[in-house]
């Protein structure tokens, strides 16, 4: 979209709309754009469903993350590795793949509590600076209805569903200030409205598991039943590898267009190589007869 339609304003707007976790925030944010650019919104209703990158909108939940492109994160995070032959390169991964893990399950080692610590500090200023502005009138042992003498708004809280109706704390799946202020009215510790996924144990569990290296004493090798103790398994060898001539190819080829391969120690015809792009060229050159090498 950001090349045919250039205002800096349009990627602000963009991203309050699919951020928006309500059908009044995408509505605001979309009629912001249009009010800097129509065609861009026009743009967006042709090559980009809503239901693809609006949080509303979306079929499932994404818990708040956003992220435009997470093919370029992961290339990023590879390049070095991907300029080298296959074995280099899997060996070079699986090392920063061990790296990964052990720098992770150092993370947040020391904390207390039940959540990791970029939650529990987002609960902890959310209780400081709303929760406890609200009223909290109590229905029965799940719903609770919260009330604003600011805003003069009022919203169900249900905790056996973990919904709020600003929506906030089940799109993130972390308890919003409405929620928060039905735990300081009941006095339960805020932490536990939040999803298990955000729990320290679940963290941990998820990199307790390590990667190890090649043939380590400590890892624990898969093998097969009929050879449990792998005394027949084969040596493991690289693969045999012709290495081709030239540097690789960087540069993308762009469908649509008839490709030419040069062969070493043969003249390519240029002429045959500009109009074949411009026509659909038979394999011989009309202005000398040399053939195209292909
Ligand atoms: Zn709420």
């Amino acid at each position: 979209m950001h090349k045919k339609h250039k205002n800096p304003q349009l990627r602000e707007h963009l991203y309050n709309a699919a951020r928006a976790i309500t059908k009044d925030e995408f509505d605001i944010a979309i009629q912001r754009m249009r009010d800097v650019d129509p065609g861009a919104v026009e743009w967006l209703e042709l090559h980009a469903p809503k239901e693809h990158w609006c949080e509303y909108y979306f079929a499932g939940n994404r818990y708040g993350h956003i992220t435009s492109n997470i093919a370029e994160s992961i290339n990023a995070w590879l390049l070095d590795a991907r300029e080298k032959p296959i074995l280099a390169m899997l060996e070079q991964i699986r090392h920063q793949l061990m790296d990964w893990f052990a720098k992770r399950r150092l993370l947040d080692i020391n904390v207390e509590g039940i959540l990791v610590s970029s939650v529990a500090v987002q609960i902890k200023n959310t209780l400081t600076s709303r929760a406890r502005r609200y009223r909290v009138i109590t229905a029965n042992d799940n719903v609770f209805e919260v009330f604003s003498t600011e805003t003069m708004s009022s919203y169900s809280v249900r905790l056996d569903t973990s919904t709020c109706e600003c929506a906030e704390w089940q799109m993130s799946g972390i308890p919003c200030g409405h929620a928060l202020a039905v735990s300081l009215e009941l006095g339960t510790d805020p932490q536990i409205y939040a999803k298990p996924f955000y729990k320290l144990a679940t963290y941990r569990q998820t990199y307790s598991n390590a990667i190890f290296p090649r043939n380590a004493i400590n890892a624990d090798p898969v093998l097969p039943e009929e050879d449990p103790h792998g005394v027949h398994l084969p040596a493991l060898l690289p693969p045999n590898i012709h290495r081709q001539v030239g540097k690789p190819r960087k540069v993308r080829i762009r469908g649509g267009l008839k490709v030419v391969a040069v062969r070493r120690g043969l003249l390519l015809c240029y002429m045959w190589k500009y109009r074949s792009f411009k026509e659909d060229l038979s394999d011989t050159c009309l202005e000398d007869g040399r053939e195209a090498i292909s």
